[in-house]
């Protein structure tokens, strides 16, 4: 092979063909797309160690953001630090550019969605980055998915909850349903009446150990596009109730062959392909 073929072939086989470079695009912030398929320019990252939080699982996980988005993560540190709270653990928010991530975390494209773990079992100390790599969180969910499990749910994680339904520019929290339900239950007998912020915490699959913050595009982002808000209501009702009829139907066939991805628009691949500043 000669050097100047090499010098073409050999970044492709580092990087994985079509990998974006493992920085941001310069430039101003751009928001791109959906959150089942877009991109950010001029993203920024959580830094590591923050007043009343930690990222986990660095080597595994991306914690590029909208500036908003990181700054709204900053600020749920300082608040559950204030209440009282252990640190949260901070997931995945995007990689530098955006687009899919590795392992088909398919709903983290834009830098405007971020998985908090719900870990609120004490004590969380700082912990050097390679020990944060180990870290199970526990689910809080029984393993028939009908009710949170006693062994690992705790108050903290209502103060938790509610303090991320109060951020700056959440458009929706997504939780597991028998998490959504302990919420109901609880807020209705002990919460003060003060059931305005359930609206935005969403029953979804999974979910049982980390809920997923969506942020709503920012207002100066005509190219994010944003998807309807949740419907009026606390959200405690039949909608909810669904989801557990769903666990007493029967199984349904996986499909053959699973859907392919969404194409990213077209202003993406300019995004992801820009050299490094
Ligand atoms: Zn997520």
């Amino acid at each position: 092979m000669s050097l100047r073929v090499l010098a073409v072939v050999l970044p492709l086989l580092l990087c994985g063909a079509g990998a974006p470079p493992d920085t941001p695009a310069p430039g101003p912030v751009r928001v791109i797309g959906s959150q089942g398929a877009g991109c950010i320019a001029g993203a920024v990252r959580l830094p590591d160690t923050q007043p009343g939080l930690q990222t986990i699982r660095l080597s595994r996980s991306a914690f590029w953001g909208h500036p908003d988005t990181i700054a709204a993560l900053q600020l749920l540190g300082r608040r559950a630090q204030e209440s009282g709270l252990p640190d949260i653990y901070a997931g995945d928010i995007s990689g530098p550019r955006g687009g899919p991530l590795r392992g088909g975390h398919f709903s983290h494209q834009m830098g405007i969605d971020a998985d908090v773990w719900l870990d609120m079992i004490p004590p969380h100390p700082v912990l050097p980055p390679a020990e944060r790599e180990a870290l199970e969180p526990a689910s809080l969910v029984r393993p028939d998915g009908r009710a949170v499990d006693p062994a690992t749910w705790r108050p903290t994680h209502i103060t938790l909850l509610r303090l991320a339904a109060g951020l700056p520019h959440v458009d929706r929290i997504l939780v597991n349903p028998a998490i959504k339900k302990q919420l109901c239950q609880e807020s209705l007998a002990s919460l003060g009446g003060d059931r305005a912020w359930l609206r935005l915490i969403r029953p979804w699959w999974g979910h049982a150990s980390h809920m997923h913050i969506r942020f709503r595009c920012p207002d100066d982002q005509p190219a994010c596009v944003q998807a309807p808000p949740p419907p009026p209501g606390d959200g405690c009702d039949a909608t909810l109730q669904w989801w557990f009829d769903q666990l007493d139907q029967p199984p349904k066939p996986a499909p053959a062959k699973p859907a392919a991805p969404p194409p990213l628009p077209a202003a993406c691949a300019t995004i992801l392909s820009a050299p490094a500043p």
